[in-house]
């Protein structure tokens, strides 16, 4: 068991960063869509590797140019072509929500032609908290793209409350409706932990909430499954890491379903 101490803030302090080896995605080139001194997030983890959300005003926040981005990135695919860091995945990533950007849409399409150009064998990944889903053009963004990864933490409204802290009202049963929009052509992400927050015990690894998540995940049906613990320190101070028999417990029985799993621990 490893319990996790309160972190110093982790941010990247670039729009293009890396790249990285990402035990998820193999060498992966992030695109930060956010602040280079600042994490904004429609969520407030208690594990997220950026700190604490301290900037609630989605709306007023300044973010990056669209315009910074293009040239920025031709010119890293054009450096690394032929490198053995030539990239397996470019990832919107960074500090905090990348479709939180009111550019996300075209930024996402000036980045898969970018993509063909010069890092043809490279998949372009989004890793997102879903809460922007509501925007068709962000929905449609990401069924552009070759992996959406979307996060699912818990199988009740209350778990994911006490882990992911929406900052604006967050229904659980109408975010499922929009992960079944993606027939499939989706990946879920699922961090597993316990511990106290709050004065409250969370841990999605009882038997009840594995079930009630994987209850959801039939539902949703993805196109794989990926389970993890938490890597490195986080916010919230006491967090213990769930080791990775735990977690390959919990992968059978969504393999048993016939959905692709892969655990990361
Ligand atoms: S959704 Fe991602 S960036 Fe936002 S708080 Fe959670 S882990 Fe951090």
């Amino acid at each position: 068991m490893y319990k996790f101490k309160r972190m110093s803030v982790f941010l990247f302090d670039e729009l293009i960063f890396g790249p990285v080896r990402s035990r998820r995605l193999g060498v992966s080139l992030g695109i930060n869509l956010l602040p280079t001194h600042k994490k904004i997030c429609s969520f407030n983890c208690i594990y997220c590797e950026c700190g604490w959300t301290h900037d609630r005003n989605l709306e007023t926040s300044t973010l990056p140019e669209k315009d910074s981005f293009n040239s920025q990135l031709k010119e890293k695919l054009i450096d690394l072509k032929g490198t053995d860091l030539e990239p397996d995945s470019i990832t919107f990533a960074g500090n905090g929500e990348p479709t939180l950007h009111p550019h996300f849409a075209e930024i996402v399409s000036e980045t898969i032609e970018l993509r063909n150009l010069y890092a043809p064998k490279a998949k372009v990944t989004v890793l997102t908290n879903g809460s922007m889903l509501h925007k068709q053009k962000v929905f449609d963004a990401l069924q552009k793209v070759d992996y959406s990864m979307l996060k699912l933490d818990g199988g009740t409204e209350e778990t994911i409350q006490a882990i992911n802290m929406p900052l604006k009202a967050f229904k659980l049963d109408e975010y499922v409706k929009q992960l079944i929009r993606f027939n499939g052509k989706l990946i879920i992400q699922s961090l597993f932990l316990r511990g106290d927050h709050n004065g409250k015990h969370i841990d999605n690894t009882t038997k009840t909430e594995v079930e009630a998540w994987l209850n959801l995940i039939k539902k949703i049906n993805p196109g794989k499954v990926m389970v993890y613990a938490i890597e490195r320190d986080t916010p919230a101070s006491g967090l213990e890491r769930v080791g990775k028999e735990e977690l390959e417990k919990i992968a059978v029985r969504v393999r048993k379903e016939g959905i692709e799993t892969e655990v990361f621990a």
